[in-house]
């Protein structure tokens, strides 16, 4: 059986070594920093972690141009630690957590902050607030071999040069194996999926023009500008 046109290519994320990560899902993880709940008007006392998602194809490689998006006048930065599952599972016992992680990279989980407060306002999906093109620029993957396990480091992000974000990621409400356990009982993981773990306080608009770095110790400096 014919395909009536060419599939879709496979998204994929450079790994530091020169090979490339094949991208399936992304997940991300909502106010997973009490700090940034609290400045996005949640008081965040440990609920269970939520989750939505983006599409593959809203990777941006580092050292893009960030097409301005239409439909909003409040594009925000929040910068994350990404997880990068090599292999895949359900009910992963919480022991065995961080096992399925293939490596970690630098990400931003690049937000229409006035679509997506419309939508919370109204019970509406996050889809177009939180999924639309481009909006999961992504620096390459380290292997956990080279990194061991993250549960601390320092991640920040600056814009045109100025501190925005600065937290920790030993500051995260849910660990990264904590987020594995929890999503494994929603959905089955597979090699490929990519985990955005939420981001610290700071977040706040860009501009057209404006220059994005965003950085977790021991990981590749993601830099992209705003087009
Ligand atoms: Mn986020």
């Amino acid at each position: 059986m014919n395909l009536v046109f060419a599939a879709a290519p496979v998204v994929t994320i450079p790994v530091v070594s020169g090979d490339a990560f094949p991208v399936r899902r992304i997940y991300c993880v909502g106010q997973n920093y009490a700090a940034h709940a609290r400045e996005m008007g949640s008081d965040s006392a440990r609920e269970a972690p939520f989750f939505f998602t983006k599409p593959a194809q809203a990777i941006l490689p580092n050292h893009a141009v960030m097409p301005y998006p239409p439909g909003t006048n409040d594009l925000q930065h929040e910068v994350e630690l990404v997880v990068a599952l090599g292999v895949g599972g359900r009910n992963i016992p919480l022991d065995q957590a961080n096992a399925p992680i293939f490596g970690y990279a630098v990400g931003l989980d690049m937000t229409r902050r006035d679509v997506q407060q419309a939508a919370k306002a109204q019970g509406r999906p996050w889809d177009m607030s939180k999924g639309f093109d481009y909006s999961a620029p992504c620096a390459a993957i380290t292997p956990v071999s080279q990194t061991g396990a993250l549960d601390n480091g320092r991640i920040a992000l600056k814009v045109n040069g100025a501190t925005r974000q600065c937290g920790d990621i030993e500051d995260m409400i849910w660990k990264v194996p904590e987020i594995i356990h929890t999503l494994s009982q929603q959905v089955e993981l597979f090699p490929g999926d990519l985990i955005f773990t939420g981001t610290p306080a700071g977040v706040g608009p860009v501009l057209k023009g404006d220059v994005v770095e965003a950085t977790i110790v021991g990981l590749t400096v993601l830099t992209i500008s705003i087009g």
